[in-house]
Parts: C-alpha cells; sequence; structure tokens
C-alpha cells in the first residue's frame, strides 16, 4: 500500500466571541477535507492566507484536536488516539515551521537545541548524540563550530537549517512544512528548497507541503490540493494542475503566476472582493461570491467533486451541471 496519511472528512471548528454581548460564533476553519498522501511524495496544500492550511496541518500532528474525522496515518488514526499512545508516532511525524525564530528556544545553544527529542525519545547513548548532533548539522549545511551559538547569532537561512536538523534528527518518515522558505530572502529559498529536497531523497521522507506561492509549489511538490475557505476545491498531479486547472478559484490563483515563456502568454484573472469569513461561510459553493463563472445553482447546493485524468478532481457546478442548468445566467457580472 503507496498510501502513508489518509485524511478523511476532517473537520476542524472552534468558537469565538465577539462583540460586547460576547456572541459565540463558530469558525468553520476546516470543513470536510478528504485527501491521501502518498509514500516519499511531497503534497502540497495551497490557498490564501486563512483558507484553513495551517490548522489542517496542525491538525493532522495532532497538536489541536479536530472536531470531527479521521486521520489515519500508517493504520493508526491519530485524530482518535489516546495522547499517551501518540508519543511514538510523534517520533515519526515532524513539523517546520515558517519562522524558526519562533519555533526554537532563544535560550538554548544549537548544541541544545538538537539534543532535546533525541532526549525526550530516548535515542542513542549520550556519546552517539554528540555524534548524531554532528552528524546532522553537517547534512544541513553548519558545522562543529555552530554547536555553541544561540539562535539569534544566524541568519534566516542558516536558522531554517536549524529548524530542519531539528526536525529530521529522529528521522521522520513524515514533516509537514508550514510556508518554510516565505520568510527568506527570494535567493535563500532555493537553497533550503534544494536542501528539503535532498533529505527527503537520503531519508525517504513525505512532506505534506503548506504555501501560499504557486511558484515554490510548481517546482517543488508532487501534487497539490487547492484549499479555500476551509475546502479543498482541487486535486491535481502539480504539473496537470498548472497546464489544466479546472476550478475558477485554481484558474485565477495561477493566472497570477509569472511565466517563464513569454511565448504562453496567458490572461490575467483579478477575483472582486475579499475572502469571506469562515465564520459564515456563503451557502452553495463557498466560492460563488467571487467567482466570475458563478451560476444560480452555485448559490443554492455544494459541488461535489468531478473526476478528470488520473486523480485529478474538481469541485465545481460547471462540470456537474445538467442540459437545462446551462441557461443560467452568470450572476456576478
Ligand atoms: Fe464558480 Fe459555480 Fe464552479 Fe463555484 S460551482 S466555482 S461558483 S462556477
Ligand atoms: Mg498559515
Amino acid at each position: 500500500d503507496n498510501v502513508l496519511l489518509e485524511v478523511r472528512n476532517l473537520k476542524k471548528h472552534y468558537e469565538i466571541s465577539q462583540g460586547i454581548f460576547k456572541k459565540s460564533l463558530i469558525v468553520r476553519a476546516v470543513d470536510d477535507i478528504s485527501f491521501n498522501v502518498l509514500k516519499g511524495e511531497t503534497f502540497a496544500l495551497v490557498g490564501e492566507s486563512g483558507c484553513g492550511k495551517s490548522t489542517t496541518g496542525k491538525t493532522i500532528l495532532r497538536l489541536t484536536d479536530p472536531t470531527d474525522g479521521q486521520v489515519v496515518f500508517d493504520g493508526d488514526d491519530i485524530a482518535n488516539l489516546p495522547y499517551n499512545e501518540m508519543r511514538s508516532l510523534r517520533k515519526r511525524m515532524q513539523m517546520i515551521f515558517q519562522d524558526p525564530y519562533a519555533s526554537l528556544n532563544p535560550k538554548k545553544t544549537v548544541q541544545q537545541i538538537l539534543m532535546e527529542p533525541l532526549r525526550v525519545h530516548k535515542q542513542f547513548d549520550a556519546k552517539d548524540r554528540h555524534q548524531k548532533i554532528l552528524n546532522i548539522l553537517d547534512i544541513v549545511g553548519l558545522s562543529e563550530e555552530h554547536l555553541e551559538r544561540y539562535p539569534h547569532e544566524f541568519s534566516g537561512g542558516q536558522r531554517q537549517r536549524i529548524g530542519i536538523a531539528k526536525a529530521v534528527i529522529l528521522q521522520p518518515d513524515f514533516i509537514v512544512a508550514d510556508e518554510p522558505v516565505s520568510a527568506l530572502d527570494v535567493s535563500v529559498q532555493s537553497q533550503v528548497i534544494n536542501l528539503m529536497l535532498d533529505l527527503q531523497k537520503e531519508f525517504g521522507l513525505t512532506y505534506l507541503f503548506i504555501s501560499h506561492d504557486l511558484s515554490v509549489i510548481e517546482h517543488m511538490t508532487d501534487r497539490v490540493a487547492v484549499m479555500y475557505l476551509g475546502e479543498i476545491v482541487e486535486v491535481a498531479e502539480t504539473e496537470e494542475l498548472f497546464a489544466n486547472p479546472k476550478h475558477p478559484y485554481t484558474q485565477a490563483l495561477i493566472s497570477a503566476v509569472p511565466i517563464s515563456h513569454p511565448a504562453e502568454e496567458r490572461e490575467r484573472i483579478i477575483l472582486e472582493g475579499d475572502v469571506p469569513s469562515p465564520v459564515n461561510p456563503p451557502p452553495g459553493c463557498s466560492f460563488h461570491t467571487r467567482c466570475p463563472f458563478a451560476m444560480e445553482v452555485c448559490r443554492e447546493s455544494a459541488p461535489q467533486p468531478t473526476t478528470f485524468a488520473d486523480g485529478h478532481t474538481a469541485n465545481c457546478h460547471l462540470y456537474t451541471k445538467k442540459e437545462e442548468e446551462t441557461k443560467h445566467v452568470i450572476i456576478n457580472s
């Protein structure tokens, strides 16, 4: 079986209170999503900020509890596992953060930072731990001379290398990388991406790669799920998604990516309006308030996935509408 992670009908809703009367509202941060991540692949979650990508990543690692649904990792349903049984799985699942500065303890040296996971998970004896740390530093492009330094003494790129070293030192199978290069200078981004790709080959890692940056996604990932307002609206292999986007939201996102071949000039699709609040998402297709192709049916019923070639699916009425519905006028013009 080639599936490492299976996410089924995952929901993360939480309550906030608003206004002087502290009215309680439900935020539908992740609203019934399903997808599989295959062993050894890089699977991307892409979408605008606030669409639920980070919450999905954290819920999968059980850094926050899901409201409903299953997260099956190598046969175990993490979403419903008692906490004490999570421990051995924690070793196998790690996270790389956008801002390594926030995730690295500023009062600890690199040596202490990298020692901690080895200690917590009781890996190796003292001498071997030191060797393991030197080893991993070398792999991420740092060295022994960095051992006694503190996070603030490093550049952003170097700090992310430390964050990556911390994530891979236990030789995990699966890593959630949440915007791992978004805070870095463009010149440093590709170095860090190449490091992540090298590590993937060397350790057989599987990545869930969360990003709003389609250029990075195109370069780095094997398959993509596009998220909008807590839902997945399209899934495809990366190349297929960029060549043949089906969902109008995906088409708009991709139309905004600068293209390397000017001959393939494409029309930029500008979306009107803001992303609606996840407190009260629009009924029907949640994209209908901004979709250039929205029809009456889109206001009323949520589109189910239509399957195109090779695991390419999109949820959009343009592909499901019946003959009589084709008469429906576009409502956002
Ligand atoms: Fe647009 Fe309707 Fe398709 Fe939603 S279902 S993306 S509103 S055409
Ligand atoms: Mg985020």
